[in-house]
C-alpha cells in the first residue's frame, strides 16, 4: 500500500465515519417526518403528498448512500480499501479523495454508467 493511499484511506475512514453518523441522524429525522404524515388526512387530495413521494426518494437515496459508506468502511476493515471492485486494480487516489466512498476505478464507472444493466453499481 502506498503512502499516499495509507494516507487517504485514513482519512478517508473518519470522513466516512462522520459522514455516516450525519446521514443516519438525516434518515431517521426524514423517517419521523414520514411517519407523521402518514396521519395527514389522504382523501382530500393532500397536497402534502407529493411532498411525501419526494421524501421516499430522498430516503431511498440516502439508504443507498448508506450502503456505500458501510461498504467503503467494510473494505477499510478488510485492506482492501482504493482497489476496483469490477477490475481490481487500484483506484486512483485523486479519485479517493474526491468520493471516499468509490469501490470503482473511473473507467470501470464509466463503462458501468454506460451500460443501464449495470445500475447497481453506481454510487
Ligand atoms: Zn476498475
Amino acid at each position: 500500500m502506498g503512502t499516499r493511499l495509507a494516507e487517504i484511506t485514513k482519512t478517508n475512514k473518519i470522513k466516512l465515519q462522520e459522514e455516516r453518523k450525519e446521514l443516519l441522524k438525516d434518515i431517521a429525522a426524514l423517517q419521523e417526518r414520514l411517519h407523521t404524515e402518514v396521519d395527514v388526512d389522504e382523501e382530500e387530495g393532500d397536497p402534502e403528498l407529493h411532498e411525501r413521494d419526494k421524501a421516499v426518494t430522498l430516503l431511498r437515496a440516502m439508504e443507498k448512500r448508506l450502503d456505500s459508506i458501510d461498504a467503503a468502511l467494510e473494505s477499510i476493515k478488510r485492506g482492501t480499501y482504493g482497489i476496483c471492485e469490477r477490475c481490481g486494480k487500484p483506484i486512483d487516489p485523486a479519485r479517493l479523495e474526491v468520493f471516499p466512498e468509490a469501490r470503482l476505478c473511473l473507467k470501470c464507472q464509466e463503462e458501468i454508467e454506460r451500460s443501464p444493466s449495470s445500475i447497481r453499481y453506481r454510487i
